[in-house]
């Protein structure tokens, strides 16, 4: 199914008649135990559960097996995927992978504040040494690295401030230099960014995001070649990660629309931002997609596809004022996590989740520092565009 569009892969992917039988979808194997006709066969399990047969529940049945399957066959160059609880079990499962105590990993430094965490609290517990890098600054990224230097995180757009580094550069320095690169790829995902084939080693995504796309369940996904596969799976299984058939039934379910869903956020994203982007009281729209926002031009060189998240920052704000046009707004929801139908905002300020990046962002005047981060949703982006605008009424009154 290489040779066929997106759209149409992701209709056909993971859809094995092994696994679906005379169905559309795999059905929802309930199971912890496989039953034998006798001890051939028992023993003969553990070897046939390579080829995709089921031998034990850990190890997968063909619910997860298809949604996995799915990924792998969305990701060129992929060949396997890993599926974990949560986007952040995918990140530590992959750093457990590669990383032995002595090492250092890079970790850019506008990633998501967990996987921030993870390098100063986990990882830092097993005795991997975790340095935080400027992705805009691909020369002292270079000079970061030493003979320890085992891995690298990249994320791109950056988390809340929505940063694009050069994926592709940052990762080949990552690899002449010995080092595996990791790319948290769950803002643009398989559609967006194809991360293996621009030479990233492990692409990661939450698939809690887009890919469930309905705000109704926790996973997480890593992609890689033959190689790094094996290892990821077998340290996965040793740490006994596994998702539930139901949540892996409403994976797919969410995958089979994904290129629908991206497609009209990215159109009601860009139309929002280019309107908030002529608005006074807003400083800086941090949208890539959007021409002349910081970012564009590499989002324009790299990626085929976007999605509904960005953010903005007021002009001279308190962050009591960002708070007002916060809680005024009642088409966006209050939340955390983004990627469902439905349209969310959360306040920004990441100066506490920086070490090595200047927020605000791009030198910009230190009173433009307080923001907001969308998640546009499938409502009609006229609406979204009311409701924004009678918060910004309440932001000026505040
Ligand atoms: C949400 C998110 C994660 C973590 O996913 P969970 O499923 O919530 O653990 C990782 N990376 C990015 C960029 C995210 O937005």
């Amino acid at each position: 199914m290489d040779d066929v569009a997106a759209a149409t892969r992701i209709v056909n992917a993971g859809r094995r008649a092994a696994w679906t039988g005379a169905v559309v979808n795999p059905p929802v194997w309930r199971a912890s135990t496989h039953l034998y006709q006798d001890t051939a066969a028992l023993f003969e399990g553990r070897r046939t559960n390579e080829e995709g047969r089921f031998f034990y529940g850990r190890r997968g049945a063909p619910t997860q097996w298809a949604l996995a399957d799915a990924l792998t066959s969305l990701e060129p160059g992929a060949a396997g995927t890993v599926l974990y609880p949560s986007g952040v079990a995918a990140i530590a499962g992959v750093m457990l992978t590669l990383l032995r105590p002595g090492d250092v990993l890079l970790v850019a430094d506008n990633a998501y504040d967990p996987t921030r965490s993870m390098g100063t609290g986990l990882l830092s517990d097993l005795g991997v040494e975790t340095r935080f890098y400027d992705p805009l600054d691909p020369k002292a990224y270079a000079a970061l690295f030493c003979e320890r230097t085992r891995a690298v995180l990249l994320e791109a757009p950056g988390s809340l401030s929505m940063e694009v580094c050069d994926v592709p550069l940052l990762a080949s320095i990552a690899r002449e230099k010995g080092a595996t690169s990791v790319l948290d790829n769950t803002w643009a995902g398989p559609l967006g960014f194809q991360g293996l084939e621009r030479g990233v080693d492990v692409v990661v995504m939450a698939l809690t995001k887009h890919v469930g796309g309905h705000s109704d369940l926790m996973m997480g996904s890593a992609s890689a070649g033959p190689q790094l596969y094996a290892q990821l799976r077998e340290r996965a299984q040793q740490l006994g990660n596994i998702v539930s058939p139901d949540d892996a039934a409403l994976a797919l379910r969410g995958l089979r629309t994904l290129h629908l869903r991206l497609k009209q956020e990215t159109e009601s994203a860009l139309t929002i931002a280019g309107h908030l982007a002529e608005r006074p009281e807003i400083a800086q729209v941090l949208c890539p997609m959007l021409p002349g926002a910081p970012g564009h031009e590499l989002w324009q060189r790299d990626f085929t596809g976007g999605c509904g998240l960005f953010s903005f920052v007021f002009r001279g704000s308190s962050a009591a004022a960002r708070n007002r046009f916060v809680d005024a707004l009642r088409l966006f929801g209050i939340g955390y996590s983004w990627g469902g139908f439905e349209s969310l905002v959360v306040p920004v300020e990441p100066s506490g989740y920086r070490s090595v990046m200047s927020w605000p962002p791009g030198g910009a005047d230190g009173d433009d520092r307080y923001g907001v981060r969308l998640s546009i949703g499938l409502e009609d982006p006229a609406d979204l565009i009311a409701d924004l605008e009678q918060a910004l009424d309440a932001w000026r009154e505040a």
